[in-house]
């Protein structure tokens, strides 16, 4: 029987195995795989319990930077994409539950309503950057403005064409000023998939997760396989870059993105800001509080 190690990698080597690879492509990554990653589920949960007070402070730090006058102004978005039934709404509760309400915001971008349909693609996003110091997490993102509008055929080439472009200047100016991008495709396995949706199918409480067009889109998986491998090779960039994480595992799924996150928060370099008040003097008004409620 072999040992099982849990993390064989710190988040930066973690980030850098996950990093999208234009040679090996999104076809390249085995979604059953765990790299970085020697054991079990039950090890995975111990590494994502592990990690889970470094993020929260990491978090936190960048807070208190955003609070302080001097401080750094940053925040991160983190995008998720992948097939249906990735696990992409799984990472996302992962990661709430990690952070915490303060520090994190979740949008799930569905079709559009009327009202973001008719404006830019990108005025629903722009919605949902989050504010200095605070995470924001995408469950599914802009980039539907390609995928889903290119399968779906909801408006011609020429018009989602443009977008690969578009999407890149955007990100490129968020992080230009403060804001970090960080993007994740989760990839999940044919069988793994059906899995999962046969769950959706056969069990009622995952009933209400079940949606026949998800079963249209699964016919025409190399399509969207291509779909994703152009959008990965067209808008990676060394600023907002890609990461494709195996997602058969859920578990594993989840630590990854918390560590890649995780790299991010680190790579930012940020200090809890130094206090801006006289120590000796708030902690003799403490002790005179002490007295002044004991003498009342
Ligand atoms: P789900 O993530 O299962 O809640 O499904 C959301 C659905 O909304 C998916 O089928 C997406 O393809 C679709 N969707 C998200 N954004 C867009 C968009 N910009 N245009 C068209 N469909 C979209
Ligand atoms: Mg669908």
């Amino acid at each position: 029987m072999t040992e099982s190690t849990g993390p064989l990698t710190d988040p930066a080597g973690l980030a850098a195995a996950l990093r999208f690879d234009p040679e090996s492509g999104f076809a390249g990554v085995d979604p059953h795989s765990t790299p970085g990653f020697d054991g079990k589920k039950s090890d995975g949960r111990s590494a994502q319990d592990a990690d889970a007070p470094l993020i929260r402070s990491a978090q936190e730090c960048l807070h208190a930077n955003a609070l302080a006058p001097d401080g750094a102004r940053r925040a991160l978005v983190l995008v998720l994409q992948g097939r249906d039934a990735a696990g992409k709404g799984g990472v996302v509760r992962h990661l709430s539950g990690t952070v915490g309400p303060h520090g994190l915001q979740t949008t799930a971008f569905g079709v559009p309503t009327d009202e973001e349909a008719s404006h830019h693609f990108l005025w629903r996003v722009q919605r949902r950057i989050p504010p200095w110091g605070r995470i924001a997490v995408f469950d599914r993102s802009h980039y539907e403005d390609i995928l889903a509008v290119r399968m779906h055929e909801l408006a011609p080439r020429s018009v989602w064409e443009p977008r690969y472009e578009t999407i890149t200047e955007f990100e490129e100016g968020l992080v230009l000023n403060g804001i970090d991008v960080v993007k994740i495709m989760l990839t999940v396995s044919q069988d793994e998939q059906a899995e999962r949706l046969r769950e959706r199918i056969v069990i009622p409480e995952k009933a209400w997760k079940h949606s026949a067009s998800d079963l249209e889109d699964r016919l025409r998986w190399h399509e969207y396989s291509e779909a994703f491998e152009d959008v990965l090779h067209r808008t990676d960039s060394d600023s907002a870059p890609w990461y494709v994480v195996p997602s058969d595992r859920k578990w594993y799924a989840r630590w990854a993105v918390g560590r890649i996150l995780l790299h991010h928060l680190e790579a930012m370099d940020l200090a809890f800001p130094p206090a801006d008040f006289d120590r000796d003097a708030a902690l003799a008004a403490l002790e005179d509080s002490a007295r002044t409620i004991a003498a009342d």
